[in-house]
C-alpha cells in the first residue's frame, strides 16, 4: 500500500505512521519527495486491508493499494528513477556506465592487458568472471578467489571498478570483499535465496535477465533483493531464447524502455551475450544507446582465439576502443557523458 501524507505533515505524523506500519506488521519504505512524502507499506499480500485504518491518521491524505506486483522497483511507490551510486560513478543519470573486460579472468597479464586497454578507451569498470557458471560440468569454471585478487589488483593499478559475478550464497561473503558490483548471471536469475542474500549487503547488484524470463520475471527477481532492503540494482538486458538460432540470444532492445517505463531501476545491455557475435556488438552497441540503456556491458580479451570462455563474442581492444569513440557522439545525441 501507498500512504501519502498531506503537503508539509509534520515529522512527528510521518513517524507516528511509520510505527504503526511496523505495528501491523509491515516494512516502511519512506520516500521523502521535494513536494510530498509518501510511505509504502510492504509485506503479506493477505492482510493488507488492515492497512486502510491509516486512512483516519493525523497527516494522511490517502492510503492506495500499490497495484503491479512489484513494489519498490516499481513507479507507483517510488516515481523518481534510481541512481545508483558506485564510488565515485553513478548509474541511472546522466553518466553511462561503460562495463568491459572479459569473460572469464584468465591470468594476471590478460586480466592486466585488457583492464588498461578498457581504461584508457574510456571504460570506468572492468568485468570478469571469477565464478563461472558454465552450460557444462566440464568446461572451465573460474578461478575463483585467486580470480578475485587478480580483478582487485587490476583495479588498484587502473581506478577501475570491479563488476563480477556471484554463483551462490555461500559466496557472497567472499565476493562482496572484492567486488564493487556483483553480478547476479541470467541462469541465477530466480536463485531466491541468492537474492535475498543479495538484499542483505551494502554494495550495488548487478542482475542480468533470464533466457527464458519476461520482463515481469526480472522486475519480480529485483524485487527479492530490494524486499532485503539492498535498493542498489542494476538491470541488465543480455538477450534471450527465440526460436532464432543465427545469434546466440536475441537481444530484446524494446525491453529497454519498457522496463524505464515499469521500473525506477536503471538498465544496461549486454550485446555480447545478446548476439554472441563480434561483429554484431558495435551496432547493437550503438542501438542500446539510442534505445535509453543507462549503460553497456560489452566483454573483450587481448586474444579472443585463446579465450578460456565467449571469445567468438569478445572484442579486440582496439576494436573495443574504436567503438568507445564512436559511441560518445551518440551518447552526446542522447545528453549522456562517459
Ligand atoms: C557473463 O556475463 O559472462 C555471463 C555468464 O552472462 P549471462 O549470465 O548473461 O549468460
Ligand atoms: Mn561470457
Amino acid at each position: 500500500m501507498i500512504i501519502v501524507m498531506r503537503d508539509g505533515a509534520p515529522k512527528a505524523e510521518v513517524e507516528h505512521v511509520i510505527d504503526r506500519i511496523r505495528e501491523l506488521g509491515y516494512t516502511p519504505h519512506p520516500i521523502f519527495g521535494k513536494q510530498r512524502t509518501v510511505i509504502g507499506a510492504i509485506g503479506d499480500e493477505r492482510g493488507k486491508f488492515r492497512l486502510e485504518s491509516l486512512a483516519s491518521m493525523p497527516g494522511v491524505e490517502s492510503v492506495m493499494p500499490i497495484l503491479k506486483p512489484y513494489k519498490l522497483v516499481g513507479r507507483e511507490l517510488k516515481r523518481e528513477s534510481t541512481v545508483v551510486a558506485i564510488d565515485g560513478h553513478t548509474v541511472g543519470g546522466k553518466e553511462f556506465m561503460l562495463v568491459a573486460g572479459p569473460c572469464s579472468v584468465e591470468s594476471r597479464e590478460q586480466i592486466l592487458a585488457t583492464a588498461k586497454a578498457v581504461r584508457k578507451a574510456g571504460a570506468q569498470y572492468l568485468r570478469g568472471g571469477a565464478f563461472k557458471p558454465r552450460s557444462s560440468p566440464y568446461s572451465f569454471q573460474g578461478m575463483e578467489e585467486d580470480g578475485l585478487k587478480l580483478l582487485r589488483e587490476a583495479s588498484e593499478v587502473t581506478g577501475l571498478k570491479i563488476v563480477t559475478e556471484v554463483i551462490t550464497p555461500k559466496d557472497v561473503p567472499l565476493v562482496v570483499e572484492y567486488a564493487d558490483v556483483l553480478q547476479v548471471g541470467a541462469r541465477n536469475m530466480t536463485n531466491y535465496a541468492l537474492l535475498r542474500d543479495l538484499g542483505r549487503i551494502q554494495k550495488p547488484v548487478m542482475l542480468k535477465r533470464g533466457m527464458a524470463a519476461t520482463i515481469q520475471d526480472l522486475l519480480m527477481s529485483a524485487e527479492y533483493i530490494a524486499s532485503e532492503g539492498n535498493l542498489d540494482i542494476i538491470l541488465c538486458e543480455r538477450g534471450i531464447r527465440t526460436f532464432e538460432t543465427a545469434t546466440r540470444n536475441t537481444l530484446d532492445l524494446s525491453a529497454v524502455p519498457l522496463i524505464r517505463e515499469w521500473s525506477n531501476l536503471p538498465v544496461i545491455v549486454d550485446p555480447s551475450h545478446g548476439t554472441g557475435m563480434r561483429g554484431l556488438v558495435g551496432r547493437m552497441s550503438k542501438a542500446a544507446v539510442a534505445a535509453g540503456a543507462d549503460g553497456l556491458m560489452i566483454e573483450v580479451h587481448p586474444n579472443p582465439e585463446t579465450a578460456f570462455s565467449d571469445g567468438a563474442q569478445s572484442l579486440l581492444p582496439d576494436e573495443f576502443a574504436a567503438l568507445a569513440k564512436e559511441l560518445k557522439k551518440y551518447l552526446k545525441l542522447e545528453g549522456r557523458t562517459l
